[in-house]
């Protein structure tokens, strides 16, 4: 799994020529298989390749498409050129020449046409130089390619790729244009890796957090609230609100102060901070109110802002650290919408810290801190830093216009980190559009990768909203303001956490604690007793008083995944003990209340991974 984990979109890395290889190879054994097929492209990606195809309408209009048992007849087909040991020959070749090789080609074509306009790439990305056009060559298939490949289809295993389903893709994005047929495969150095990689996902599967958010009862969807916006199930609120509790803690350890702002601000406020004019396509549409525009708020910064702004601050005032658990509204494509994932409300984690220049690597590297801190409590192990930098092409554009300001700050995070000692790497043109970014890859226990957390540096907005402090000569200054977020939003966090844990939460976040199962009704009332008792400790208690058999109540008791299940009858009324169930199995039988109680409160205060 960590040969997946550490896979770089390098074009020298021997993975991605045997995932680009192997695309080629496929699209050989489909134009094979369906000569009439018409080839779009096909990049190695970062579990492994796909490529496009458009197979032409069926009778009733709808694109054809590939069966599973298409997919195997293609998959063994690739293992036969595989095994034909073909050269992967490069040549370069003229606008003409390549326009008369793929004449029947016409995705290739329009490719061909970008090429020689020196306007994209020939997967279709824009780019800065006319390129060379060039091909590269296996066995009776050629395909407009720059590379890299292996030498021969020899070096491909043929027990090492997978071909794993086909979905739906419009050209180019676009779903003005064709829908074409895009087979995924995956694609790893050796057997091992694949099958690690495949059952990786079948854990996966088992823990995809819709499923367990259903189990589990933490959260639903309904058509009538709208796609997108989640309803926290009493079980899901307890979740939310035990992060709130931690982050609340940690925040006023590390001398934050919490505020509360509204969820909905003219338009104005959203012009001058930069997200009309930047971000207008991610937010809702305005509201108009006494001929005045509003918008619900995508983002916390600007009401932090004002916040900041509301008093005079001094040198001696800062750095300003103020949080708030923020309710933002973000308008994503419903074609983008993923369980808690990617959703269209979400309760932020957020905070923004105004420093002066020379606290900036202090408070950014406390920032860096308190992830780490939150990492340990989770049992993350694996995560990588990512430093998100501007691309000179989009100033103006998608990044605000200061060239010097983003040299200044890029080189100011890269220094904090370096100095912090904290391992990090570059990635150029995916920075906020107000300053550079750290992004937060971390990695589930099963080895599933998801972005969670972000810390923004941003130069561009506090002159925007004519923040200031009074320095130590008496001037007027314009602090940084550092955005962090380490808990993400409660959604891509629990939704996250979900599949961590596989729905089975460490002690103090489990929704119920203790379930209390007595053998008889005549032992009602001593469960209830013992419930009150925990309840009263501020444990999350229920006796289970249903007319089930005993078996059947430790059974739900199971599928809710409570850590503790406390069966109590006539012993354990006489001793004042409990018969003590934990969720792994392990039990231990007439243990005194007290000790059970001592138990779960210790877990619980400790905020303990262990049972
Ligand atoms: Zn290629
Ligand atoms: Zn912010």
């Amino acid at each position: 799994m960590s040969e997946q984990n550490g896979y770089q979109k390098h074009e020298d890395d021997q993975l991605y020529k045997l995932r680009h290889s192997l695309a080629h190879v496929m699209a050989q054994a489909v134009l094979e298989l369906y000569p009439e097929a018409k080839i779009a492209i096909g990049p190695p990606i970062d579990t492994g390749f796909y490529y496009d195809f458009d197979l032409g309408t069926d009778a009733e209009g709808k694109p054809r498409t590939f069966s599973s048992e298409d997919l195997e007849e293609i998959e063994t087909r690739m293992k036969r050129i595989i095994s034909g040991k073909y050269p992967f020959e490069y040549r370069e070749v003229s606008a003409d020449e390549a326009r008369q090789l793929f004449a029947d080609q016409p995705y290739k074509l329009e490719l061909i046409d970008g090429l020689d306009a020196g306007e994209v790439d020939e997967y279709g990305n824009e780019i800065d130089e006319k390129p060379v056009i060039s091909t590269y060559r296996q066995d009776s298939f050629e395909d407009l390619c720059r590379g890299p490949h292996v030498e021969h289809t020899g070096q491909l295993r043929t027990d090492a790729f997978k071909l794993m389903n086909v979905a739906g893709a419009y050209w180019r994005g676009d779903e003005a244009n064709p829908m074409l047929q895009r087979i995924y495969g995956t694609a790893w150095r050796n057997k091992k890796e694949l099958k690690a990689h495949l059952k990786m996902l079948e854990e996966a599967k088992k823990r995809d957090h819709r499923k367990l958010g259903r189990e589990l009862e933490i959260f639903i969807f309904d058509e009538e609230i709208g796609p997108g916006l989640p309803l926290w199930l009493p079980n899901g609120t307890i979740i939310v609100e035990e992060l709130e509790k931690l982050a609340h803690e940690m925040e006023t350890n590390a001398g934050y102060e919490h505020v509360r702002t509204p969820h909905v601000t003219k338009e104005d406020l959203f012009i001058r901070s930069g997200h009309l004019p930047y971000y207008a396509e991610s937010m809702y549409p305005p509201m108009e109110l006494d001929g005045i525009k509003y918008y619900v708020k995508p983002m916390n910064c600007p009401m932090h802002h004002k916040i900041y702004g509301s008093k005079l601050r001094s040198y001696r005032d800062l750095p300003v650290r103020l949080a708030e658990y923020g309710t933002c509204y973000r308008y994503e494509k419903s074609g983008e919408l993923f369980g808690l994932m990617r959703v269209r409300s979400m309760q932020m984690n957020d905070a923004h810290i105004y420093c002066s220049v020379d606290q900036f690597e202090e408070e950014f590297l406390g920032v860096v801190g308190l992830y780490l801190k939150y990492f340990e409590l989770f049992g993350l192990e694996r995560y990588v830093m990512r430093l998100s930098t501007h691309h000179p092409k989009g100033l103006g554009k998608k990044y605000v216009d200061n060239p010097l300001l983003w040299a200044k700050t890029e080189e100011m995070v890269r220094r904090a980190m370096e100095h912090g000692g904290v391992p990090f790497v570059e990635v150029a043109d995916e920075a906020a559009f107000y300053g550079p970014k750290i992004d937060v890859q971390v990695w589930s226990a099963i080895g599933r990768e998801f972005t969670l957390a972000t810390n923004q540096v941003d130069f561009a907005v506090p002159p925007r909203f004519d923040l200031t402090f009074i320095n130590n000569e008496g001037q007027e200054e314009t602090p940084l303001c550092i955005h962090r977020a380490p808990l993400s939003t409660h959604e891509r966090m629990v939704g996250f956490l979900l599949e961590h844990y596989a729905g089975v939460f460490p002690v103090w976040l489990a929704p119920e604690q203790v379930r209390i199962i007595p053998i008889t009704d005549a032992h009602n009332e001593y469960a209830l007793g013992l419930e009150a008792q925990l309840q009263a400790a501020g444990v999350r208690a229920a006796a289970d008083l249903a007319g089930e058999r005993m078996n059947a109540k430790i059974r739900a008791a199971q599928m809710m995944k409570v850590p503790y299940m406390l069966v109590v009858g006539d012993q354990e009324i006489e001793n004042e003990s409990v018969a003590l169930r934990k969720r792994d199995g392990s039990r231990q039988n007439d243990l005194p209340f007290g000790e059970f109680l001592a138990l779960v409160t210790e877990r619980v205060a400790t905020r303990s991974p262990l049972l």
